[in-house]
């Protein structure tokens, strides 16, 4: 039986890959590569440093801690680096006071004045204290992540359909999927039957199932050219953050832009913004050649959680909404999908602390809240506390 991945994003081809190396058939419909929040991300790693809470900082910790194994077997599968960094983050403050009082305190190392030029050398004059989570880390996703996992996906005899949109889920008369209606490449509209599917379609989820409460939240980003090793950790400030590629390559996000929808291109407010939050950080890059601007979607949701297991229709699985921390989060995705999928058709249990996960990341959390999500957008509600 084949299985399909609707959405060939990086949850789309995480989820594939594992499928994949479990024996599965796999067939991933893809509408557009280039448009996924795989290709736009920043790639920090980093549940300590964003200050996540509750359940989240847990499905983030619990990622974090398979990062090393998931990076492993993609190298292994694809013969191609993905550009993992277990670098160190740190958060400065302007105060002590601030600094004490951020929620993952516990898992950092504080910074005073001298640490914090110790460990970000030219770091700006305003900046007092600081965290330095040196657990967190970065993958550098747009140029390694997402083709090594392509190329794996490949290695393992994935099929892609690029170029191919889904346009609806079609549902036999007990509700249950039974197939789905393709828009191709060529133009073609057809009709692909199947049984299980995953929908990862990222911010673009609840154009196919409007109950799902995700909504695209834009960013922009920017990068420069720095001396290699002008760096050596990723600097997470309020607003703005640097995270040093080891080629001396400085990607430095991210606006947040719930209002912009799926409005397209950068804005000279969005990217005044991150110069200004760059030159406030790191005075002496303000200098540095700029190499490129981009952006594009997060997949947000009302309280910044992913929606995860088994969906509204059986047969059709869940892999989205995972908004701003979705390639931390890629490794624990796809592991917890196939195993529910494993454990569905009756081939394996799923373990007490996948199970509970599963369990806190329901779409079904949001049942009682239906269409709250744009008004969550606009109270703020899905702005993390530090960093847009
Ligand atoms: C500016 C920015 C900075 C970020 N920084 C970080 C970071 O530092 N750390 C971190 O952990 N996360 C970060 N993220 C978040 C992370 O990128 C996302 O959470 C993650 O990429 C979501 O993956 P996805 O597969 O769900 O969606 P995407 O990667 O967006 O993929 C979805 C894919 O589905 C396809 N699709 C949509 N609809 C259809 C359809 N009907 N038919 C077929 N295909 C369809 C799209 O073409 C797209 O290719 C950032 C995101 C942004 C935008």
């Amino acid at each position: 039986m084949e299985l399909l991945v609707l959405g060939g994003g990086l949850m789309g081809l995480a989820i594939a890959h594992q499928l994949a190396r479990r024996g599965r058939s796999v067939r991933v419909i893809s509408r557009n590569r280039k448009e996924a929040a795989g290709f736009v991300a920043a790639g920090m790693l980093a549940p300590h440093a964003e200050g996540l809470g509750g359940a989240l900082l847990q499905l983030g910790q619990a990622s974090l801690d398979r990062i090393p194994a998931w990076v492993a077997q993609i190298e292994a599968d694809s013969g191609l680096p993905c550009g993992y960094r277990p670098c160190g983050i740190v958060v400065p403050f302007h105060s002590a006071t601030a600094r004490d009082a951020y929620p993952t305190a516990a898992w950092g190392v504080p910074l005073d004045r001298a640490d914090l030029e110790r460990e970000v050398p030219g770091i700006g004059p305003a900046w007092q204290a600081g965290w330095l989570f040196a657990q967190d880390g970065q993958i550098d996703n747009r140029r390694r992540l997402m083709r090594a996992l392509e190329r794996a996906c490949s290695e393992l005899g994935v099929a892609f359909e690029e170029g191919c949109s889904v346009g609806a889920l079609i549902r036999g008369p007990e509700g249950q999927l039974t197939a789905v209606e393709l828009l191709d490449a060529a133009g073609e509209h057809r009709r692909l039957d199947c049984r299980e599917a995953v929908l990862a379609t990222g911010s673009w989820s609840a154009q196919l199932l409007p109950q799902l409460p995700v909504v695209p939240v834009k960013g922009q980003m920017l990068s420069l050219q720095g001396p290699q090793n002008a760096l050596q950790r990723v600097v997470f400030g309020p607003g703005t953050y640097l995270v040093p590629r080891d080629d001396g390559l400085i990607v430095v996000g991210a606006t947040s832009e719930p209002e912009a929808g799926f409005g397209e291109g950068l804005t000279p407010a969005g990217q005044r913004l991150l110069q200004n939050g760059l030159a406030a950080l790191l005075p002496a890059a303000a200098q540095w050649p700029p190499m490129e601007r981009w952006w594009g979607y997060r997949p947000g949701t009302p309280d910044g959680g992913p929606l995860l297991g088994a969906g509204p229709i059986p047969g059709l699985w869940l892999a989205t909404g995972h908004y701003r921390n979705g390639v931390l989060l890629a490794a624990i995705t796809a592991e917890l999908l196939t195993a529910a999928i494993d454990a569905a058709l009756g081939q394996g249990q799923l373990s007490p602390e996948l199970s509970r996960l599963l369990n806190a990341f329901t779409w079904r959390r949001f049942h009682a809240t239906r269409g709250t999500t744009a008004a969550a957008v606009s109270a703020g509600t899905l702005r993390p506390r530090q960093c847009p």
